[in-house]
């Protein structure tokens, strides 16, 4: 799945393990995703109403937009993906708003 410009400048931003996952998830998906979000300043997380120990402070959260039915099938990959040995995979896999608008799919690493 070939990943836009714009979205890989974003998953540049994260931690390596995050990384190494969102491409592997983009990857797996099969389908077209976008990235939405990846690291936040505080003060950009307080903008966006993110809760104050986000994952996504920590270069450790990506965002992900699509229709609703590859998100839910990119949030069971996502559950069961690892990218090493010691790999346990995901702290959050979150379906956010789905049928509503800004619905997106957040996993942290
Ligand atoms: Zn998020």
């Amino acid at each position: 799945m070939r990943v836009q410009l714009a979205d890989r400048i974003k998953l540049d931003q994260l931690a390596a393990h995050a990384k190494a996952h969102a491409f592997l998830l983009l990857a797996e998906t099969g389908a077209p995703m976008r990235v939405s979000s990846t690291y936040r300043t505080p003060a950009r997380n307080r903008q966006v109403g993110g809760v104050p120990n986000s994952f996504h402070l920590r270069r450790r959260a990506v965002d992900f937009t699509s229709d609703g039915n590859t998100l839910i099938r990119a949030a069971v990959l996502a559950w069961s993906l690892r990218v090493g040995p010691g790999c346990t995979g995901p702290e959050e896999v979150l379906l956010e708003r789905l049928g509503l608008p800004g619905q997106h799919l957040h996993v942290a690493w």
